[in-house]
């Protein structure tokens, strides 16, 4: 397990307040991945598109656990993507599996240079800093070869900034 995973109670409605915003405000969400801590707020923006990749919709439904089950109750419905997808000039997605097969991750250009947002592509820094296959965390990789690829991949886009979502 990692040991830095913890359960934090706070909607995203209080998270987006700390910035001055409502999740009406947003008009995409994109789902790196449905694991539950990644999609599990999806309600909050029915009105917006949520995009997903088609690999990783068919992957629940294959895989059959509670997160599939809630998803179908709530009726929610997914934007699916079939493979990199240019949203607009300075953000796109890319394909990173290997966490899971249809994770996805997020490149934006700021004025900072390459941002990623990359999911569970790698829980933290240091996985990120030294992908050590025999020691890595529990649950970070469903494929390992496929995993390091992807990896190598987000490292080759020599990003200013990198946004983990298990670190610290
Ligand atoms: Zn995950």
């Amino acid at each position: 397990m990692l040991r830095s995973y913890k359960v934090v109670n706070r909607t995203v409605a209080d998270a987006l307040a700390d910035h001055g915003l409502a999740p009406v405000d947003v008009k995409l969400v994109i789902n790196t991945h449905l694991h539950f801590d990644h999609c599990g707020q999806n309600p909050a923006f029915a009105h917006a598109p949520l995009m997903a990749q088609r690999a990783e919709y068919e992957r629940i439904l294959r895989d059959r656990d509670e997160v599939t089950e809630w998803i179908e109750a709530s009726g929610m419905r997914f934007e699916l993507l079939d493979g990199d997808t240019e949203l607009a000039g300075d953000l796109r997605i890319v394909t990173t599996p290997g966490h899971t097969s249809g994770h996805q991750s997020v490149v934006a250009t700021t004025g900072m240079g390459t941002e990623l947002f990359i999911g569970d592509a790698a829980y933290t820094r240091a996985v990120w800093n030294h992908a050590d296959r025999a020691h890595l965390p529990d649950g970070q990789a469903a494929d390992i070869d496929v995993w390091h690829r992807s990896l190598t991949n987000l490292r080759a886009l020599e990003p200013a900034s990198v946004h983990f979502c298990h670190d610290g």
